[in-house]
């Protein structure tokens, strides 16, 4: 997959019909692209409003709405889709912002938060670099490589349970209050994570176990003389969590907008488990036979990484 490092180029006029997205249409004709990965759709069509023939990551082409889930620029946890755009291969999809000076920045070069007044967020696909650029106006066919994106969606949905999973697990260890998950245990995810990021075959997470997570409570010694059975009552929770065969939903309240905040829903025998989420996920957790877990305890102690790895149902 070819990185993206820095693109800078003038948004053009995209040419769209306003009355169609009226209250999507910015100033200078500038479009928020619609996003529909949410609902797990794989495929459909969007009107072409700009292109960029040359940028470090390739050709790139933005649509008016897409099916491809866009890596995201402040936490790329998930890579974005793969697939094809009409018969021209999608190597790699990102966010782009489009400053309201005109300027179209890409992936990490954003400078600014989703909130920023004046900007307009789309998704970049990237092309083959001697692919056939599209005409601004025309409709293209999308569609995302369906079983790279099953894999990824399996591996996003399983570290989600990974992480509910670990906090069940690591609740006694906490001497002080902090704030709870959505099941209503102490949140060791939110507050240790580092670093998070899926793979087709699983997901990896690096948790950092500090001094402000023990000045806030948290018994890191504990967790290490504990770590067998912590790691035996993972695997004993996820077991009951994917017997449950418990829906999931990606929930947009309605706002297709790519920068749109998301959750990730599950309907646990617990209750409704619920993370802030961009991600794509599988629709039941009868999608899986297994998931498993491996740990690997920093020797001092203070760094934790999760391998979590998926075993998908036949
Ligand atoms: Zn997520």
């Amino acid at each position: 997959m070819t990185p993206v490092t820095s693109t800078v180029a003038v948004c053009p006029t995209p040419g769209l019909d306003a009355s169609i997205f009226a209250d999507l249409v910015l100033a200078g004709g500038m479009t928020h692209t619609l996003v529909i990965f949410a609902s797990g759709t794989t495929t459909g069509s969007g009107q072409v409003v700009r292109t960029v023939p040359h940028t470090a990551g390739g050709p790139l082409v933005v649509v008016d709405s897409t099916p491809f889930h866009p890596a995201d620029h402040t936490w790329p946890d998930q890579p974005g889709d793969t697939g094809w755009m009409g018969d021209q291969a999608v190597i790699n999809t990102v966010m782009a912002a489009c400053a309201p000076g005109g300027d179209l920045l890409v992936a990490a070069d954003i400078p600014v938060k989703r909130d920023e007044p004046g900007w307009t967020w789309q998704v970049a696909h990237l092309l083959a670099s001697d692919a056939e650029l599209p005409e601004v106006g025309t409709k293209v066919d999308l569609a995302v490589d369906a079983e790279r994106r099953r894999l990824l969606s399996s591996a996003h949905t399983a570290c989600h349970l990974a992480a509910l999973s670990l906090n069940r697990a690591t609740g006694l260890l906490w001497r002080k209050e902090v704030r709870l998950d959505s099941l209503g245990s102490p949140d060791l995810d939110q507050l240790a994570m580092e670093f998070s990021v899926m793979d087709e075959e699983g997901s990896t997470d690096i948790y950092r176990f500090g001094k402000s997570l023990r000045k806030r409570g948290f018994d890191s010694a504990g967790f290490a003389g504990q770590l067998e059975q912590v790691v035996a009552g993972v695997h004993a929770q996820l077991e009951t969590w994917i017997a449950s065969g418990a829906a999931v939903v990606v929930a947009d309240g309605g706002d297709q907008r790519v920068t749109a905040p998301r959750r990730w829903t599950c309907a646990l025998p617990e209750g409704m488990a619920e993370i802030p989420c961009g991600g794509t996920h599988v629709a039941t957790l009868g999608a899986f036979s297994a998931v498993q877990v491996a740990y690997e305890l920093a020797p001092d102690g203070t760094g934790l990484t999760v391998r979590t790895t998926p075993t998908l149902a036949a």
